[in-house]
């Protein structure tokens, strides 16, 4: 018999998502009347921006016929959307990033899941807690996580708690890993970064030789002026950091897929012979051997996100989710709550009242206001004592769960 990847076998089994829809289940068959509002919703809602749709139709028209007909294009992108995200998404903003250091995919997801293939599988890696399960997950698939600890976590993977006390931002790391996972804005936590913490973390990195793997997936929320979109507006940054972005949560693309990675030519990594490799070198082989680019179509498509129609468009869908933020935040804060984030990201993180674990708080909002969240917990121990709130139901649905959420007896 094949024998298979051991690793698979230390995988943390995922119960949260489960345990809501059984918990949620349960309720509804006793409480068949209760109309329940969620708030856990981790998609976008509203549909793709017109300016999208035509784009797309028109590139959907090119592939019937023969003239226009595309069929692979390059792995990495088409120089039509590496240039637009070059100049809309960091010349414009006084970053200097070239086209083709910018990596066009299928979502930031398989990118961040994939980015280890150019690493060694014994290099120690550090993420935040509470976290985006990807960054551990892909680790231990890989083996680099080592093994499973008693108390939690893995034996190579530094849990950086992300608390109240420190404003949900890490401190600097213990063991200098080479690996740094850093998502800003937040999920789950909904928290940013300022310019000022993200150098401590770039000067860290280049003063030790770790790379940072930046997730910004969620850059296209942030409303307050002075707020890092990119971790490239740090100086040294290209000698250390990737970013991934995605057209997820910024155009609504979570089911037509794409996003993009940055390997800076300056990037290096070191091999076994102690000479420096190009980072952006690994990743273009492994991207030209293992994936065989993002759909033309939907290439187009995120390419008229750039056009100011689109632009327009999609302002307005991401406003209208900040709109809920801000609801959310107001609500718990009227009802006696303390809330963190939701300024500059969908996400409001709720700190549970009298001490209550997260599922108890859970089972509390729905009995009580047929609302459902996110029990923090499940993002990672420091979560315990938070709900997350999303932003992506209706406006009608928000202003309801708000309602309700004032009457709530705490
Ligand atoms: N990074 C974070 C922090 C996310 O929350 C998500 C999706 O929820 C992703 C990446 C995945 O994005 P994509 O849809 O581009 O794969």
């Amino acid at each position: 018999m094949a024998r298979i990847n051991d690793n698979f076998e230390k995988l943390p089994e995922s119960y949260l998502f489960s345990t809501i829809a059984r918990k949620v289940k349960e309720y509804k068959e006793s409480n068949p009347e209760a109309a329940l509002i969620s708030l856990g919703i981790g998609d976008v809602t509203l549909p793709i921006v017109p300016t999208v749709i035509t784009a797309m139709q028109a590139a959907v028209a090119e592939q019937g016929a023969v003239e226009t007909f595309h069929g692979y294009g390059p792995e990495q992108g088409y120089d039509f959307l590496r240039d637009k995200i070059a100049s809309h998404d960091y010349k414009d903003r006084g970053i200097d990033i070239s086209a083709d250091d910018i990596f066009i995919s299928d979502g930031a997801k398989s990118d961040l899941g994939n980015i280890g293939d150019i690493f060694s599988t014994d290099s120690l890696v550090a993420v935040t807690n509470p976290v985006y399960p990807v960054y551990i997950d892909t680790n231990v698939m890989s083996g680099r996580a080592g093994n499973p600890l008693a108390e939690g976590g893995f034996e190579r993977i530094e849990l950086l708690p992300c608390v109240e006390s420190n404003g949900f931002v890490p401190e600097l790391p213990m063991r200098a890993p080479e690996l740094i996972y850093l998502c800003y804005p937040n999920n789950p936590t909904g928290i940013t970064i300022s310019k000022d913490e993200l150098k401590h973390w770039v000067d860290y990195a280049l003063k030790n030789g770790s790379v940072i793997l930046y997730d910004s997936a969620y850059e296209a929320y942030i409303r307050t002026k002075g707020v890092p979109h990119s971790i490239y507006e740090i100086d040294g940054a290209k000698e250390c950091a990737v970013e991934f972005r995605s057209f997820s949560k910024t155009a609504g693309f979570t089911g037509l897929r794409c996003g993009y990675t940055v390997v800076p030519k300056e990037l290096e990594g070191v091999d076994g012979k102690g000479h420096k490799v190009q980072l952006r070198k690994l990743w273009n082989r492994r991207q030209t051997t293992k994936f065989n680019g993002a759909s033309f179509v939907i290439q187009r498509g995120a390419e008229a996100v750039f056009t100011p129609e689109g632009q327009k468009e999609i302002r307005k869908s991401i406003d209208y989710y900040m709109h809920n933020a801000d609801l959310l935040r107001e609500g718990m804060k009227s009802a006696g709550l303390k809330t963190f984030g939701g300024t500059d990201a969908p996400y409001v993180w709720v700190k549970t009242p009298y001490g209550l674990d997260s599922w108890k708080f859970f089972d509390e909002l729905l009995s009580q206001a047929h609302l459902v969240c996110t029990p923090g917990s499940g993002f990672g121990s420091c979560g315990e004592g938070f709900v997350r709130l999303t932003a992506f139901n209706t406006l009608a649905n928000t202003t309801k769960a708000v309602e309700r959420i004032k009457k709530l007896k705490i």
